[in-house]
């Protein structure tokens, strides 16, 4: 029989993750179908709504936007995994009866960047912009990768500075600390990795930086996919290597199939059919 799969979010019609799937169920021969469900904004409407998909005999769930924080209060997270550092699920998975919660954010940010596009991140100055779910998911991931030191900026400083505070236990895996700051103090300050984790690109905008933020040779990357964002531009102009989110996209799901299926996928040709829309 088919397993059924799906991602849930809201909105959620736009996802490429079906698509994704089905080139890797193709690839593998895996017999499983994979759709978009989309959930009303409520939390109470969520649960629900996932308890459904579960009980009619869906094996597997990936969480979007807005839900990975609620998802994870629905979920047993697996031992060791991201999503206890993340306190986000971006991954489901029935086991035995149970929901399981995983989270792949952040493998998929950094499989991206070492493997697929060749920058390591160990040593490097990083800037995470943002401070919403998806930096949640990356922050241990990179930080486990040694940077020389990380800077979450975000508009409400605050969140920065909770988020800084709740993953302050890895602040010795760098040499130069983590810190949280508004935009206006990042003047002066220069890094190697940019990631953009902001949805501002969604709507044509970017954070506001000051134009001397890259270093030579810096990595700017934008959550954000399918489009040149004023983020990459901005780094372009400035020198950088700009690269968007579509890679973190597809590695993310490579790892959500691993857990359900127990295959590896091959992600290099699935990016490359995205890119060509072929
Ligand atoms: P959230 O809604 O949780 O957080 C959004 C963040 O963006 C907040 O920090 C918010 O700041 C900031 N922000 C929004 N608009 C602006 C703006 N105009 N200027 C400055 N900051 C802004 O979203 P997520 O963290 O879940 O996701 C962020 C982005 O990453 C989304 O676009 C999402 O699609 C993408 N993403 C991509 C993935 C991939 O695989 N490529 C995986 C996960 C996410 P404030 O706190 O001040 O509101």
């Amino acid at each position: 029989m088919t397993d059924c799969y799906a991602v849930i979010g809201n909105p959620v019609e736009h996802s490429k993750s079906p698509q994704i799937h089905a080139a890797f169920a193709r690839q593998t021969g895996q017999d499983m179908s994979y759709t978009t469900l989309k959930s009303e904004l409520e939390p109470s409407k969520f649960s629900v709504t996932v308890r459904k998909f579960f009980d009619e005999g869906g094996k597997g769930l990936n969480v979007t936007v807005p839900f990975k924080h609620e998802a994870r209060k629905i979920t047993i997270v697996a031992p060791g995994d991201n999503a206890y550092d993340a306190d986000a699920v971006n991954t489901i998975k029935l086991e035995g009866g149970k929901l399981i919660g995983y989270n792949t954010d952040g493998i998929g940010l950094v499989t991206d960047l070492e493997r697929n596009l060749g920058f390591p991140i160990a040593g490097k100055r990083v800037l995470l912009m943002g401070a919403g779910g998806a930096t949640y998911g990356v922050m241990h991931p990179v930080l486990a990768k040694h940077p020389e030191s990380l800077v979450v900026a975000n508009r409400t400083l605050e969140k920065a500075v909770t988020l800084v505070r709740h993953f302050r236990k890895f602040e010795p895996f760098t040499a130069g600390g983590i810190s949280a700051l508004p935009y206006p103090d990042l003047a002066g300050a220069q890094f190697d990795l940019i990631v953009n984790a902001t949805s501002a690109g969604l709507s044509g905008e970017m954070p506001p930086l000051p134009p001397d933020l890259c270093a030579p040779g810096a990595l700017a990357y934008d959550m954000v996919y399918g489009r040149v964002t004023p983020f990459m531009a901005f780094a372009r102009q400035c020198g950088a290597r700009a690269v968007d989110g579509l890679g973190m996209l597809v590695e993310q799901a490579a790892e959500s199939f691993f857990i359900w299926r127990n295959v590896r996928p091959q992600t290099a040709p699935v990016i490359a059919m995205l890119r060509t829309g072929t």
